[in-house]
């Protein structure tokens, strides 16, 4: 990278903060400065070209430059660029972006509330949830249940949900965000402990928080089906059932955030359809616009949504928006992009390419230093180990899976460290071929990286 007072790497570095941005690697590497896509290809302000296997943030499930998609958002810019969704007025585009939402959920009425980013609709659902319980007369009931691990943004709520420790650098959480044992059993189970065992392990950890807590304090608990920026970490088989079955008994809903498995990740529109469950609530973004707009929704079901009507109705309003909440181009795109998701083979390339996808990460799996390689649908992960029968992890400032990035990001291939994992996440319009490209460059990456440390 050309690192000279005036180049991008030196401008971009002047006046813009990166996010979750390893700095130190950055000032010595240098920053990519993007100029343009192409299909699943991005091209920096050099002329290199890379395969995006992360689909940019998980959102851009169609690619960089689907003529559907950029053709949907010029004729609405055209139309009406922006309108709010306040006051008692919304978009013809929202009325029908919340109808087609609703008949594409699980749910056979239900009620869709429009944010930026997935965050906010995090943030939203909490304060829907603390709104309702004052509204019933149960103001105690404010608890928030996630995991360990488990990823549900940045804002000061969502970031209490989130389950990582980085979060203490803020003094979050918040009080009464409570964090269970992440699913991951080939970490978190015990000697000995069979899958089945660890799912009901967790069943009873569930149980007990709730008897500790007391369940008429818990408002949700709110997971992802699959764990996605934790490393991409399915459940164990039976565990929503086990969960949900807990949560029912106290009368707890349970919300699935669907930002990275919403819209076909996992092979199916949901997540939750792919683990058989039908939640009480959706948290949906990313794909919902196949990144080409930022638009967060919350989608609630049949009794969630009967009960907000009827507490705004009490107190007149649900006092809560954002200026672009439903914003007509938003709506517009995302209404295109379910469409190409559904009807123009976008799930079904999902469903197509998965077989292949699991055979390239198994494949790289019999790699001595790869302990695990997991995946559902098409987001998948590999996880560096320095010794494979005790799964020892390689010391934390080797910054193993950094490297293996830096590697594959030198040989034209944008993949993600996440821990000690390296995360892949392909945009759906992925061609055999690149597939094929994508596990080439990234076992030249694990055969260059681990001959230097061991
Ligand atoms: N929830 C999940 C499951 C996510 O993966 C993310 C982002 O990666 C978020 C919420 C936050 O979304 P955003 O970055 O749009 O605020």
């Amino acid at each position: 990278t050309d690192h000279t007072p005036n180049s991008w790497d030196a401008r971009a570095d002047a006046h813009s903060f990166y996010g979750f941005t390893d700095l130190p690697t950055i000032h010595e590497r240098g920053t990519v400065v993007l100029t343009h896509g192409d299909g699943p290809y991005i091209f920096d302000v050099e002329g290199k070209k890379y395969l995006d296997a992360n689909s940019g943030l998980w959102n851009m499930v169609a690619g960089f430059n689907h003529p559907g998609l950029t053709e949907a958002a010029k004729a609405q810019y055209d139309k009406f660029p922006g309108y709010h969704a306040f006051f008692g007025r919304m978009t013809d585009q929202t009325v029908m972006l919340s109808e087609k939402l609703i008949e594409v959920s699980p749910f056979q009425t239900g009620k869709v509330f429009y944010t930026n980013s997935g965050s906010e609709a995090n943030d939203t659902l909490v304060k829907m949830l603390w709104f309702l319980a004052r509204a019933e007369g149960k103001p105690e009931r404010r608890k928030i249940l996630t995991r360990m691990n488990g990823y549900h943004g940045v804002t000061a709520v969502s970031a209490s949900m989130t389950g990582k420790p980085y979060n203490a650098l803020f003094g979050l959480p918040f009080d009464g965000f409570i964090h269970l044992t992440c699913p991951h059993f080939w970490r978190e189970g015990m000697a000995g402990e069979s899958e089945a065992q660890f799912t009901s392990r967790l069943a009873h950890e569930l149980e007990d928080v709730i008897r500790r807590e007391g369940a008429e304090t818990i408002a949700g608990f709110v997971a992802e089906p699959v764990i996605g920026a934790g490393g991409v970490i399915p459940p164990p088989a039976g565990y929503f059932q086990a969960i949900q079955a807990v949560l029912a008994k106290h009368n707890i809903p349970l919300i699935a955030d669907e930002v990275i498995c919403g819209f076909g990740r996992t092979g199916n529109v949901w997540g939750a359809q792919t683990y058989d469950f039908v939640p009480d609530a959706i948290i949906s973004s990313k794909a919902l616009t196949a990144g080409y707009f930022p638009m967060g929704a919350v989608i609630l079901g049949p009794d969630l949504a009967d009960r907000l009507q009827v507490a705004s109705e009490m107190v007149e309003e649900f006092p809560h928006g954002f200026t672009a909440s439903g914003h007509p181009v938003g709506c517009a795109i995302a209404l295109k992009s379910i469409d190409i998701i559904l009807n123009d083979g976008l799930l079904d390339a999902v469903r197509d390419l998965t077989p292949r996808f699991e055979s390239g990460l198994a494949e790289l799996a019999q790699h001595p230093h790869i302990g695990e390689a997991r995946s559902k649908g098409l987001m998948g992960a590999l996880e560096a180990v320095a010794d494979k029968p005790t799964k020892a992890p390689f010391a934390a400032d080797l910054s193993v899976s950094e490297r293996i990035a830096n590697a594959c990001t030198d040989n034209g291939l944008i993949c993600r460290p996440l821990g000690q994992a390296i995360v892949l996440c392909p945009p759906f319009i992925m061609t055999d071929a690149q597939m094929d490209e994508m596990f080439d460059k990234l076992h030249t990456a694990l055969g260059q990286v681990f001959a230097d440390i061991t």
